[in-house]
């Protein structure tokens, strides 16, 4: 197991995004958390939207006086894979689970629980599946919580793989989804809650920057800023859909030829599958020299990703199946129009029509890009509605909040469990 080192951050300069009653509620919850001790425990520090979302909001609670620190369990190849089967099929992909990949999965589990011996936590939070069973190899301490933070649609799971994980997840004092409809339906699970992940408006991947400057960054990449830009930002995954973009951009270009595409991929180390989508996807560009792929391993940084999300026209974001997609409230907070697949998290963040487009097919999607394309002052109309909603219910203040309230909940029971979403 690993301590993640974080940076610095202050809170001080968070108080421009938030309501003066927020304020207070937060501050009460910090004095009334005093003496706890937090753990976050996920399975990488760099990759995917939770390591993200932590690189924010460990370093906030620190500085708001919280006491946290956020670990990463240590594993290799073999365990990664087993996950990533584990991430695809708790989300209905089919698949077998083998005793040897039960084998595996507990063993690095175990392995991990052996580290967390003299640990002197009052929560510890798991995200995601891969680190699900330590709960089962750690003696818990008499005052310590368990909570299991779940990031992905375990709505119509693989039902092996659910079984499995659920002999794990049902010995946890309380169990955090991104929305009701991603609780598996019949789940026994203690204390459920609801967070939405969130992004940090002051992080470099979202800092304003004027569209001048961005452009000139996407520029290094190629793309010609005297002519339209759709963009991706997402791993090489089946759900995330590249293949689709690109035909999407194909229809669009018939009517539009001057349009270009970017898609903007990171590689993750946990994810061994996405190399062989993104060799997929560049197969489906082919000599399309409009077509722009380029990742972390060509110069692809959080600067990088906030250039091609304020310069592009348009983001897409078209998934077949999101957890959340914090892609989506990066570039709405910056005022630009996303259309989106019309799944999971991106259902919450894109009031069709108000602060971006749902859609269900390629060929609707194609249409929708090319009614922006030729309307640009219906983005006009979205942009100020796009930052409203994210500055309301998408910043990493609101999530700080819900959790510090689920804290306290499990601190203070006597004052009863009250699903943190009801007190909004
Ligand atoms: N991301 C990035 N560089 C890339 C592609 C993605 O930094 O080349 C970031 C993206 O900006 C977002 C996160 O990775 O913050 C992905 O989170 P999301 O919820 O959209 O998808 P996930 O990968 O967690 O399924």
């Amino acid at each position: 197991m690993q301590l993640v080192t974080v940076k610095k951050k202050n809170f001080a300069d968070y108080r421009q995004f938030i309501e003066k009653e927020t304020e207070f509620e937060l501050d009460f919850l910090v004095q009334r958390l005093k003496g706890k001790k937090i753990a976050m425990i996920n399975a990488t520090a760099y990759g995917g939207g939770v390591a993200e979302k932590l690189h924010s909001m460990v370093p906030l609670m620190k500085d708001m006086g919280v006491d946290v620190d956020w670990w990463t369990i240590l594993g290799h190849e073999e365990f990664y894979n087993i996950t990533k089967n584990f991430h695809n099929c708790l989300q209905g992909q089919e698949g077998n689970l083998t005793s040897s990949n039960i084998e595996t999965y507990l063993k690095y589990n175990k392995m991990n629980a052996s580290y967390m011996k003299d640990w002197h936590y009052d929560f510890i939070v798991i995200h995601d599946p891969q680190p699900a069973a330590l709960i089962e190899f750690r003696e818990k301490g008499e005052h310590e919580k368990w909570i299991w933070r779940c990031h992905i649609d375990t709505s119509t799971p693989n039902m092996e793989y659910w079984d499995f994980l659920y002999k794990f997840i049902v010995q946890y004092d309380a169990a955090i989804f991104t929305m009701p409809d991603y609780v598996k339906e019949g789940a026994d699970l203690k204390n459920i809650t609801f967070i939405t992940p969130s992004i940090d408006p002051l992080s470099m991947k979202n800092i304003p920057l004027e569209k001048e400057e961005a452009r000139a960054i996407t520029c290094r990449f190629g793309v010609d800023t005297g002519r339209p830009l759709i963009s991706q930002v997402s791993r090489f995954d089946p759900w995330k859909d590249p293949l689709g973009v690109i035909d999407v951009y194909k229809i669009v270009k018939k009517d539009f030829p001057s349009v270009q595409l970017a898609l903007i991929g990171s590689m993750a180390s946990d994810d061994p599958e996405g190399w062989d989508y993104l060799y997929r996807t560049l197969r489906r560009a082919g000599e399309d020299y409009d077509i722009k792929v380029v990742t972390n391993f060509n110069g692809i940084s959080d600067l990088e990703v906030n250039a091609f999300q304020t310069a592009s026209d348009i983001i897409l974001q078209k998934s077949l199946r999101e957890g959340f997609g914090l892609t989506v409230a990066e570039s709405l907070w910056k005022g630009t129009p996303v259309i989106g697949g019309n799944v999971g998290g991106i259902k919450l963040q894109i009031e069709d029509g108000v602060t971006g487009y749902l859609v269900n097919t390629v060929e609707e999607c194609a249409q929708k890009v090319l009614t922006l394309l030729r309307n640009p002052v219906l983005a006009d109309d979205m942009r100020e509605a796009a930052r409203e909603k994210v500055r309301k219910e998408f910043l990493v203040t609101k999530n700080i909040q819900v959790y510090l309230r689920l804290f306290y909940q499990l601190s203070f029971p006597e004052h009863g469990f009250q699903k943190a979403q009801d007190q909004n």
